[in-house]
């Protein structure tokens, strides 16, 4: 089977363990019947997924120029506390950033390694978390906007870490932890302004992923230098592919990427 088109971050489901599908223009594929197959990924042009050009990818998917314009990529989406649409104030396109911002948020606590706290739209959950890799997590609150949020977790990041080792996830070196204890403990942090909406109701989301055999060691396979790169899929894994040499390829990391990709046994 032979597929070409442009990367963008894989589509999930949760059943037993999470279903992970790469969606083509025309097309998509069900990752997890690949499983124990052979796969070859060629590196063919870049694509920038906001204006279409053949441009070098910058971040997140686009070329330098868009994403320095588009609201997509303002400063806000990696620094919720930056949010300034519940004010009325525009950063470069106001009305998608209320439609984007004024709408239910989640701070929540992810364990894919150590456990940390992020921030995501309510309606991304559990999706944020599977693309984390996160095997455990659970809400702390939910507010009505992305400010809200932003500075909870910039008051709890004093307390528990915001960063991923997303070498621990990869290799499956993870613990299982109470997060129930965690968001307790955390609990007399919260800003003032965003205590009213702590949730102490809800339980832990498990989250399973399918993987046949984590790598010992692991090498990242970055198709900007290594254009080429053929092995046999054994796991897949937040955003990530892992193979049977080790290799780890990123799929959300090379967002705007045109590639040819075949199953070949
Ligand atoms: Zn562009």
């Amino acid at each position: 089977m032979r597929y070409e088109g442009v990367l963008t971050k894989m589509r999930t489901e949760i059943t037993d363990v999470v279903q992970y599908y790469l969606v083509w223009e025309n097309d998509f594929l069900n990752l997890n019947q690949a499983l124990g197959k052979k796969i070859s990924i060629n590196f063919l042009k870049f694509q920038c997924l906001n204006c279409g050009l053949e441009k070098k990818i910058f971040r997140q998917g686009f070329c330098y120029d868009c994403f320095n314009s588009i609201p997509q990529a303002g400063d806000w989406v990696i620094n919720p506390e930056l949010s300034k649409a519940h004010l009325g104030e525009e950063d470069r396109d106001l009305d998608f950033e209320k439609r984007a911002q004024l709408q239910p948020h989640v701070v929540y606590l992810a364990n894919s390694s150590d456990v940390k706290v992020g921030v995501t739209r309510k309606s991304q959950i559990p999706t944020r978390w599977i693309d984390q890799g996160a095997h455990e997590a659970i809400e702390i609150v939910e507010v009505p906007n992305r400010y809200l949020a932003g500075i909870t977790e910039v008051a709890l990041k004093e307390h528990v870490s915001d960063k991923t080792n997303w070498r621990k996830m990869l290799t499956n070196d993870i613990v299982d932890l109470n997060l129930e204890e965690e968001r307790e403990k955390l609990k007399e942090y919260i800003p003032g302004e965003a205590k009213e909406y702590y949730i102490a109701s809800n339980k832990e989301t498990e989250i399973k992923f399918p993987v046949q055999e984590f790598p010992k060691k692991i090498k990242t396979l970055n198709l900007g230098k290594s254009p080429f790169y053929e092995g046999v899929l054994t796991g897949i894994k937040g955003q990530y592919l892992l193979f049977q040499d080790g290799t780890v390829f990123n799929v959300r990391g090379h967002e705007g990427f045109v590639v040819e990709l075949k199953i070949l046994v």
